[in-house]
């Protein structure tokens, strides 16, 4: 903090009080945030729901220019450009779902706008539309959501992320800021390479939730387990269940169980998902039984626990979906429920979600047939796919299809992506001059047929999107009114009009080319399938481990190797009482004074190691270390004492050597 000043300290608090309303950074918001306004180029670790979005909004509302912001989902930054604009906040997005002249607007008015902040999916990168304007713009911070997708080691490898090189090198002098919340160190360092780090900088942030006990139950019985901590524990849960079917039996049990519970999965409408959403979030409905599709966007704060009734594909998502519990900082609980033949059924999922290399490839095929692009055709086209639909009528399994996308997409075939926003879509049925024949005596439609024709090329051969607050604009008619005259002309079969809606769709990287063309290289399928299986069994490790606390499993699947024993998990718990039984039947025989030096002595060690290991401060000391938080701090006092610690000019706490 001394390198910048107190006046650029006071401006980041300000800017946070004055556009969110917090009043202090979150531990690790504060070291990402410093070293981006001191120009360095930053790679930040940082659990999910952990304020990473924070790290680059803060610097660049605190000064002049724009941030460029790379993420790769769509829905994400739809929702991050709507936030922004609703603090007052200009933000804008380009991405695979807008026409070009949508995008011609967003990059024209981040060159000659006001622009604080730049969207960009990054397969929208390469476009010459956005070379050429970005080196116009007045970049002062490139920040790199998911930034582990650059990285071919890593299960979320996106090749379009590798242009990021690209555009780094159009602004050589605009410092990086990458944020992930999954990185070994294998992939760090992959990161900071194809990003082109000036100097490695890592900031890692902590995996720990110490409010959070995590507990496994092995039982034949999942639905007697759930029910006795729906019943002893208050406050509303999520209960994350593999398959729809699954969703809906357990929500019908628990209501005639007398709990109030609903159910969400990915097969519900739009607007059933949301209002069931919300009749959770304002605690109408006590339980939520889901999918793991019901999690962006849960901002509930008072999630008393989480149980999982089937394991999950990572470790890492274990961690993130039993991390909706506790975000208020009170107790709560994340349970794993397992039964004695779900190894087995791992296994089979496995098998059956990595496809054998010819199916992958008629996999390709059948999709290209089904969203009917010819040999030759597609290139850079994004199409709705409907992927459910594709499934029933070929009969593959889901997962097994995703699985064959996402090493189609690696190998630069095709890309899912997922939730888009379809423009709306229109085609001429009548040619140009039985049009001009049929008499139309509407004024209105006469108009904005007129309008459509000028502003649409090529609409009497195939559907072209169609902006309809555009034409609204060019016709002087409200959007309500545009719509209801193209659904008349649709009757009228002028036209044939799809509707904006949303849904998955697929993008083509490439052109379609002949099955027997399609290259899939041995490394990438034969490291993938090393991936999953990995993945796979770090979950299964943590289902079956019986010896070492859970939280510290977890934080060293993040790369903490430091991390001390929560105390609360169920190892924890049970090893206190283990020694509660030990020291009972030893202090009837032995002095009790010597129990307390040893538990000293351990917690003092504890503390030693908590410092040695990062920058702390005696405050996150207290809360890091499992015991009593006065205990702690007589201990700190003590070690200040004996000279072997001290407090830093930045209030951390710092061994003497
Ligand atoms: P991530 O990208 O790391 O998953 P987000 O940036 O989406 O996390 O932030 C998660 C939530 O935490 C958001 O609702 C955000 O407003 C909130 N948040 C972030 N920083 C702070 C802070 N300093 N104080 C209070 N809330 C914060
Ligand atoms: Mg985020």
């Amino acid at each position: 903090m001394k390198e910048y000043g107190q006046d650029i300290e006071q401006r980041l608090h300000e800017t946070l009080a004055k556009y969110w309303g917090y009043n202090a950074f979150r531990p690790g918001q504060d070291a990402i945030i410093h070293s981006v306004m001191a120009g360095r180029d930053t790679l930040a670790l940082m659990p999910t729901g952990g304020g990473k979005s924070l790290t680059y909004q803060v610097p660049t509302l605190a000064r002049d220019g724009l941030c460029i912001v790379i993420t790769p989902l769509i829905a994400l930054m739809k929702d991050q450009v709507d936030r922004l604009r609703q603090m007052g906040v200009s933000a804008t997005a380009i991405h695979s779902g807008m026409s070009y002249t949508q995008i011609d607007i967003a990059l024209d008015n981040c060159v000659y706008g006001d622009m604080k902040f730049l969207y960009v999916a990054p397969e929208r990168l390469a476009t010459e539309a956005f070379r050429l304007r970005v080196q116009r713009m007045k970049v002062t911070l490139l920040a790199v959501d998911e930034a582990h997708c650059i990285s071919q080691w890593g299960y979320d490898f996106r090749p379009p992320y590798l242009r990021i090189a690209e555009l780094r090198r159009l602004l050589p002098d605009v410092p990086i800021l990458a944020l992930t919340a999954s990185a070994t160190q294998l992939v760090s360092n992959d990161i900071m390479k194809h990003l082109g780090f000036k100097q490695p900088n890592i900031l890692r942030s902590s995996f720990s939730r110490p409010n959070l006990s995590y507990s496994v139950r092995h039982t034949d019985d999942k639905d007697e387990q759930l029910l006795r901590v729906i019943r002893n524990v208050e406050g509303c849960g999520i209960v994350y269940v593999r398959s729809r079917e699954g969703c809906e039996q357990l929500t019908e049990k628990l209501l005639q169980n007398g709990i109030k519970a609903s159910y969400y999965h990915a097969g519900l409408p739009h607007a059933e998902r949301s209002i069931r959403q919300d009749e959770w979030a304002s605690s109408k409905v006590r339980i939520m039984v889901a999918t793991n599709a019901f999690g962006m966007g849960i901002d509930k704060a008072d999630v008393r626990f989480v149980v999982h009734y089937a394991m999950c594909d990572s470790l890492e998502n274990y961690y993130q979906e039993a991390g909706r519990a506790g975000r208020d900082g009170k107790r709560s609980y994340a349970l794993l429920l397992v039964a004695s033949n779900d190894d087995q059924r791992i296994s089979k999922r496995f098998e059956s979600e990595f496809p054998p290399l010819d199916e992958v490839k008629s996999i390709y095929e059948k999709i290209c047939s089904y969203l009917q692009v010819a040999i030759g055709d597609g290139l850079y086209n994004s199409l709705v796919f409907n992927m459910q639909e594709f499934c029933q009528r070929e009969h593959i399994y889901m997962g097994k299809v995703r699985s064959a996308l996402k090493l189609l997409s690696q190998n630069g075939y095709m890309t899912l992506i997922e939730e888009m926003d379809n423009p709306a879509k229109i085609l001429f049925t009548v040619s140009r001059d039985d049009l001009y024949k049929i008499r139309i005596d509407r004024q209105d439609l006469d108009h904005i047929i007129r309008t459509l024709l000028r502003r649409y090329n090529g609409i009497f051969t195939e559907f072209k999107a169609i902006d309809e607050r555009e034409i609204s604009a060019l016709t002087g008619y409200t959007v309500e009114k545009v719509k209801e005259l193209l659904k008349r002309m649709w009757q009228m079969r002028i036209i044939r009009y799809i509707p904006a809606n949303t849904s998955p769709m697929i993008f083509f990287d490439e052109e379609r080319l002949p099955t027997k063309d399609i290259y899939i290289s041995p490394d990438t399928y034969l490291h993938r399938k090393r991936l999953i299986s990995e993945r796979f069994n770090s979950m299964i490790e943590y289902a079956e481990n019986e010896t070492e606390c859970r939280s510290v499993l977890l934080q060293r699947h993040f790369g903490d190797t430091q991390a001390q024993p929560c105390g609360i998990c169920d190892i924890c718990l049970a090893e206190r009482r283990r020694l509660k039984e030990e020291n009972k039947s030893k202090s009837t025989s032995n002095n009790s004074a010597d129990n307390v030096t040893t538990t000293n002595s351990s917690i003092s060690n504890n503390i030693l190691s908590l410092i040695k290991s990062r920058n702390i401060s005696a405050r996150e000391v207290m809360r890091e270390v499992s015991c009593e938080p006065h205990l702690v701090a007589k201990i700190i006092d003590e070690l200040k004492a004996q000279g072997k610690i001290s407090l830093s000019n930045e209030g951390k706490l710092v061994i003497n050597e």
